[in-house]
């Protein structure tokens, strides 16, 4: 038997009863066991407690109460969603030890629909960041050539599912952080709506933007993901009271007379031209199969970055302030005065990364800057969403690059915030405005890395995005791309 790549796959073989869980649990922890030293993608393996829940999902499935196409399948976890009796670190020093006393939703959810949970996938410290390089336990490598960053902050949840590590993750996106790692590795990457997928027990970074999703080898396996997840939760008043639909059921692959929008200002410049072709080239196969193509306008985008780098600065520097050093995270030695505690803990504990994410959030929030930073990027925000919502009237959904490049080699950007910040800038409107988006494989550059296509729509109208994915992927099928051997 060959190791299942899709939920497809192994929910097949559990159902033929050609595989039982705990065979494809063993098969994925030996798999990591041998692979990950070369692209450090987990941060804990949970080999004990992997095989335990294959044995019940394995009991339960032989005494006829099969839960669906999640049950006895191995998957990761960001190691952002806090899960009780293993460590959740969040990428960070500050956290390396914190085991939180409950299960955030999204774990509990996959655990209650049977899913094998292998293990917590590496991130960027508290998940800020592009490329997987300020994460704490080391940096993740990108499956189809190491030397280069598999995308960030969800750089581990990318990478193992493209390494088949895990048959599918799931990571967060709040300035891109699904879709950006998704599209530099070639799987795809999906943002939920804001408020679709319950954020409790997720570790907040910027609240008003964080969402959690799939990431996945197909757009099926996505769709099964999401409707596992999303949902209401009394715990997150933020989740709307809308049920989770049955996605994976009701995919479509007709999708004549769809009309799909390409804003004129995400071909930014800068991009790189082997992008800027093969995304071209995904709009054209649109067109081919049926759908409309609208030129729009968005024109505030220009403003979305800059607008991103005070809102989710901001919501971070008040989220972080609980970590002092006197609960639940790092704490500092001999600490002399309690100012000299929380000075030392925060100093220690952080890495620079999200120490500048602070000072720049505090600034923006201080009193005689409020109205200058915080208050304007607000009102921007809403002319981000105004701009979309009008385009919501001639189109019905919008197509673009997920990223303006592919892999950057690891250390390429390190030195430069700015640089790193501008790879977000295609994902980063859809946050702003709370819009699904997904990032699906779209071709290869000449290097062979990896190209994404950003396909976004209207709030809590994930079905559409998914089919016009769908349509794409069944017609293109770039995942069957063969990636060269880890090394
Ligand atoms: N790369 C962006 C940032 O650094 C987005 C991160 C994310 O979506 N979590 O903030």
């Amino acid at each position: 038997m060959s190791i299942p790549r899709t939920i497809k796959e192994a929910a097949a073989l559990i159902e033929k009863r050609e595989a039982s869980p705990v065979e494809l649990t063993e098969l994925f922890l030996e798999r990591i066991s041998s692979e990950d030293g070369k692209i450090n993608s987990y941060i804990t393996v949970w080999e004990e407690s992997a095989l335990e829940a294959a044995r019940k999902a394995e009991k339960e499935i032989s005494e006829g109460n099969y839960l669906g196409p999640l049950h006895g399948v191995p998957i990761a976890l960001k190691d952002i969603f806090v899960t009780k009796d293993s460590r959740t670190t969040c990428g960070s020093k500050m956290l390396r030890d914190f085991v939180a006393p409950y299960n955030s939703t999204v774990a509990e959810k996959l655990i209650a629909g049977g899913s094998v949970v292998l293990g917590k996938n590496n991130m960027d410290e508290f998940a800020m960041g592009s490329s997987n390089e300020t994460s704490y336990f080391g940096p993740v490598r990108n499956p189809w050539d190491t030397d280069r960053v598999p995308g960030g902050s969800s750089g581990g949840s990318a990478a193992a599912t493209t390494a088949n590590l895990c048959v599918a993750s799931v990571g967060t996106d709040t300035g891109g952080s699904i879709r950006q790692p998704a599209s530099l590795c070639g799987v795809v990457g999906m943002k939920p709506t804001y408020g679709r997928v319950s954020r409790y027990g997720m570790i907040a970074f910027a609240s008003s933007l964080d969402q959690a999703g799939p990431l996945a080898k197909i757009v099926e396996d996505a769709a099964i993901i999401l409707s596992s997840i999303a949902g209401h939760d009394p715990m997150d008043s933020t989740s709307v009271n809308l049920p989770a639909a049955d996605y994976a059921g009701a995919l479509s692959a007709d999708i004549k007379g769809l009309r799909v929008g390409i804003p004129k200002e995400y071909f930014v410049s800068g991009m790189d031209p082997e992008v800027e072709k093969s995304v071209r080239e995904a709009i054209a196969e649109l067109e081919t199969l049926g759908a409309e193509i609208v030129e729009i306008s968005l024109p505030h985008s220009r403003y979305a970055v800059s607008t991103y780098y005070i809102i989710a600065p901001s919501e971070a520097s008040s989220n972080l302030a609980r970590y002092d050093g006197v609960r639940y995270t790092y704490r500092c030695e001999d600490a002399e005065t309690l100012r000299d505690l929380f000075f030392r803990s925060r100093s220690e504990g952080f890495g620079d990364e999200v120490k500048r994410r602070i000072m720049l959030g505090t600034y923006a929030l201080s009193t005689g800057y409020y109205d200058a930073y915080y208050l304007k990027a607000q009102q921007v925000r809403t002319l981000i969403i105004r701009d979309f919502d009008s385009a919501w009237e001639k189109v019905d959904v919008i197509a673009s690059a997920t990223s303006p490049e592919t892999a950057f080699r690891i250390g390429e950007k390190t030195d430069d915030p700015l640089k790193m910040y501008l790879s977000d800038i295609l994902t980063i409107p859809c946050n702003i405005a709370g819009l699904p988006g997904i990032s699906i494989p779209c071709g290869f550059s000449s290097e062979k890395l990896p190209i994404g296509l950003q396909i976004m729509g209207k709030p809590f109208d994930e079905q559409t995005v998914l089919n016009v994915a769908y349509a794409y992927e069944q017609s293109t099928k770039w995942y069957e791309e063969e990636m060269p051997p880890l090394g």
